[in-house]
């Protein structure tokens, strides 16, 4: 079950948090006309709580509103940064994720509805290692789902909304059903696209690869960190489309996500990655919680402090 906190921010006001309900009637109920982020704030050693990469989660909010025409121009993604670090700080969190959701609600029926009202609420909790702190540490286990990802051309797949998770919902039960920690997709042509919740990466002879936007993926703000600290590391990073069995032949396989963080995998389709030691994971694993320890040093400005 979610842990609950004090107070959620809605359409514009601080209102405690079992009082942020919703009509039977809401239009992003009935047709998946929400979008959405998810972000976390860290407790770091140096700086206090930080939101990480606030600007470019807010950013993406409101491009992902705009493809389906959900109005926030009442709101700048300045004011909707500062509402994050205030919902975190009202809430007296450490550290938490948040979740900035912005809907159609309630007042008009039709998928068209253009004038329905749009609804924009942004909740922050405490949520532990997605795929588990034993995963973080040890790996998991992973396997193709039997469904595709949407292909181009239909709800498109880098627009962060909340009716694309209907496929990320059958792709992680079908795997979840069947033993597996986590399930990724492939894309409409057959190439790898992304876990349910995830971006995928693979390392290589001492390259890294991760696939293409062109092969149905929420282009992760995870993903742009990590192909950011790679290159600082030294890794030449590969964006290309990648064939199912180039992850059969991965030295080094890893999902990153917002909740996932830096989740490197064991095995997939029940073969082995690699020969089980993950020193290019372990690295960018450290640079990654570097951040908010103060051992890798924020040269580009990715923690904006809460107070
Ligand atoms: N792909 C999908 C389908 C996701 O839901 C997420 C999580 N938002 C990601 C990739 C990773 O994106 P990010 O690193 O921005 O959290």
């Amino acid at each position: 079950p979610i842990q609950e906190a004090k107070y959620i921010w809605r359409n514009g006001e601080m209102i405690p948090w079992a009082e942020a309900t919703t009509h039977v009637m809401t239009h992003g109920l009935h047709y998946g006309t929400s979008v959405f982020e998810g972000m976390r704030a860290y407790n770091t050693k140096h700086k206090g709580v930080c939101v990480f990469r606030n600007r470019e989660h807010i950013e993406r909010l409101f491009f992902s509103a705009s493809v389906y025409r959900i109005d926030l121009s009442k709101y700048s993604v300045e004011e909707i940064m500062q509402v994050c670090k205030d919902v975190v700080a009202k809430n007296d969190l450490e550290s938490a994720y948040i979740r900035p959701v912005a809907f159609l609600g309630y007042g008009e029926m039709g998928p068209a509805a253009f004038d329905a009202p749009t609804d924009f609420a942004i909740a922050a909790f405490p949520w532990g290692a997605y795929l588990g702190e034993e995963g973080l540490k040890n790996g998991i286990d992973v396997a193709f789902s039997s469904w595709r990802r949407n292909a181009p051309g239909t709800t498109p797949a880098g627009v962060k909304a909340g009716g694309n998770y209907l496929s990320s919902r059958l792709v992680s039960q079908e795997a979840k059903l069947s033993g597996f920690a986590e399930g990724l997709g492939l894309a409409h042509d057959g190439t790898v696209s992304e876990g349910a919740g995830e971006n995928i990466f693979i390392v290589m002879n001492g390259k890294i690869y991760t696939p293409t936007a062109a092969s149905s993926i929420l282009a992760g703000i995870t993903r742009d960190t990590v192909i950011t600290l790679a290159k600082k590391a030294g890794y030449e990073v590969v964006e290309q489309s990648i064939p199912r069995e180039m992850l059969y032949a991965a030295d080094e396989v890893f999902l990153t996500g917002t909740a996932a963080e830096i989740t490197p995998v064991r095995s997939i389709d029940r073969l082995p990655v690699g020969k089980g030691n993950r020193p290019a994971t372990s690295q960018i694993q450290d640079m990654f919680f570097g951040i908010f320890s103060g051992e890798t040093e924020d040269e580009w400005g990715w923690l904006d402090p809460v107070a």
